[in-house]
């Protein structure tokens, strides 16, 4: 129960359950260091989920202690992102708001005896610790006099170090069996700009010991978090513990991730950097900001994260199980268009060149909700070259020389009487076919789509190029693929067809989605303008053009 920590101390307990009137508050505390994927849905799912579930509240918390790799432009896609899947954050907060509190405990610490000033560099930390990895030795800055610790901070602080040169360390216990015990860097020296601290500071806090003051600063009661870090309850309890303030609860539960895709930030931005994709946004990423706009609505992916469970099990879906999500999702509500991928045109050759039917196309086979379109039916026709054969046989439906084939929603079936074919390339260029309009006409065993050639109505709608997205990895396991994951990156992830065909609908209703696309966009971007704080990353508020969408 919320703020029933046991190993809390009566009054802190208290104190917070003033602070939270026993309510349920959480956090998401992603770092900006790069735009959300499909794994934060998860985090963001199970933190503002079991918040509203218990009617309590949830932050968005920006990780921002380290300067070095963050930027403005990921802290507006995070926001964005949390909106877009429909979750409003209670409050927006960084870390950086609190680094005088942060820097005032850390004196705390030393005066308390359990930090130190160490000027050891990582390869002395590392040879500390040995070769098995077991309890390292102390070094010999760890028993400095307290005084001494607290005048090389301020040093620290003032500017005097140089990266490196000097880290407060965290007195913990060196015997423990957990490394997350060892002494761990609380602040360390990093001659960088803060995005919002500016040139304040020549010190950063780490995430060992920012994240659970924070969260104890928050009254935070329940700090839901990834299994990677079930050993760093150990010293997250140590801090809370060692400056006496309210320590809140961690929970883990598993990572999601997807098979063949890669959802490391860091990973991403290098096959951004390095081209192998056109973007955060490039449709064979996870991104969110990529399924957003490949057209996956935010509904399907909290409708496959709610389907995953929040136990401690890492899992590694199969992309096949999210798009079968995703198609479920849309089965009801998507309105179907006719398209041909690769049009082969076929001649009706026994109706007169004038011949026209009005055929009234349900957008939906069954949602006639979604309303219908008027779609021409005409002596000139295209379908998709898949579904004509010169070959036929036995468990073969569609059309073929001598056979019958239906035409979704057109009145009549019909059978291939001839063809044409390219005298260099011996492709078939053209289909003759007889419409199956009186007697008794064969019942077709297979149906097909089509567009109809009408040119007062527009029809059909040309599509210069069409994309088909493939995995972008060859493997399921890409970072166990090989030894650098960019060897396994699948050469004909894209594929590229050209002069497509669509029915004519596609106008009304290309022109709709991108109207709605682009006010909704205009909201967002409004919205972000409106949030206090994020004045300083308007600068990188795209001005989203109906083209761009
Ligand atoms: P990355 O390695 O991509 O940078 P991260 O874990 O460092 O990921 P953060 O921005 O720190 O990313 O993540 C914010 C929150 O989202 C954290 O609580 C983290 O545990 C959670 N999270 C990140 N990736 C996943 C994932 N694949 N599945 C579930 N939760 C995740
Ligand atoms: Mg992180
Ligand atoms: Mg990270």
């Amino acid at each position: 129960k919320p703020g029933e920590n046991p190993q809390i101390r009566p009054e802190l307990r208290e104190q917070h359950l003033r602070a939270t009137d026993g309510q349920v508050w959480t956090r998401f505390p992603p770092e900006p260091n790069g735009y959300l994927h499909i794994g934060h849905s998860k985090a963001i799912f199970v933190n503002f989920g079991y918040a509203a579930h218990h009617g309590g509240k949830c932050y968005l918390r920006f990780d921002d202690t380290n300067p070095e790799k963050e930027e403005a432009r990921y802290f507006q896609s995070i926001i964005e992102v949390v909106r877009w899947l429909g979750f409003e954050p209670w409050k927006i907060t960084y870390s950086s708001d609190y680094f005088d509190q942060l820097y005032d405990l850390a004196v705390e610490l030393i005066k308390r005896d359990k930090a130190y000033v160490c000027h050891c560099t990582q390869e002395q930390i590392k040879a500390d610790r040995g070769e098995k990895i077991s309890a390292p030795k102390a070094c010999v800055h760890r028993s400095r006099p307290i005084q001494e610790s607290l005048d090389e901070f301020k040093k620290m602080t003032d500017g005097y170090y140089r990266p490196k040169e000097a880290n407060l360390r965290m007195k913990m216990d060196l015997t423990d069996g957990n490394p997350q015990m060892w002494d761990l860097t609380a602040y360390r020296v990093l001659d960088a700009s803060h995005h919002r601290t500016l040139d304040k500071w020549k010190i950063y806090p780490t995430y060992d010991y920012t994240h659970c003051l924070v969260d104890s600063f928050e009254n935070i009661s329940h700090s839901l978090c990834t299994t990677e870090f079930i050993a760093s309850r150990q010293s997250y309890e140590w801090l809370c513990d060692a400056l006496d303030v309210y320590k809140p609860r961690q929970s883990e539960f598993g990572r999601l991730s997807l098979q063949g895709t890669i959802s490391s930030k860091r990973k991403i931005l290098q096959l951004v950097d390095e081209g192998y994709v056109s973007g955060w946004d490039d449709p064979r990423l996870y991104t969110l900001i990529a399924l957003r706009r490949r057209g996956v609505p935010p509904g399907a992916i909290l409708s496959f994260v709610s389907t995953l469970g929040v136990s401690t099990a890492a899992s590694n879906i199969q992309i096949a199980r999210f798009e079968q999500t995703v198609r479920q999702y849309l089965e009801g509500s998507a309105p179907r268009l006719f398209m041909v991928m690769r049009p082969l045109k076929v001649i009706i050759e026994n109706v007169p060149d004038d011949y026209l039917v009005m055929v009234d196309k349900p957008f939906h086979p069954k949602n006639p909700q979604l309303g219908s379109s008027q779609i021409p039916f005409t002596r000139t026709i295209y379908i998709d070259a898949d579904d004509f054969r010169l070959e036929d046989s036995k468990d073969y439906f569609r059309l073929a020389p001598g056979k019958s084939v239906g035409l979704f929603q057109a009145p009549y079936p019909i059978t291939c009487t001839s063809y044409k074919t390219d005298s260099a390339s011996g492709e078939v260029t053209e289909v003759f076919c007889r419409l199956e309009d009186s007697g008794t006409p064969p019942k077709p065993k297979a149906y097909i789509q089509w567009v109809a050639e009408h040119a007062s109505s527009g029809s059909p709608v040309c599509i210069d190029e069409t994309r088909i997205f493939h995995p972008l990895f060859k493997s399921d396991n890409p970072l166990a693929a090989t030894p650098d994951f960019k060897a396994d990156i699948n050469p004909n992830s894209i594929e590229v067809i050209k002069g497509a065909m669509v029915e004519v609908s596609f106008w009304p209703l290309a022109k709709r989605y991108v109207a709605d696309a682009l006010e909704e966009a205009r909201a967002r971007s409004a919205e972000i303008k409106a949030i206090p704080g994020a004045g300083s990353h308007d600068a990188h508020t795209p001005e989203i053009t109906t083209e761009q969408l």
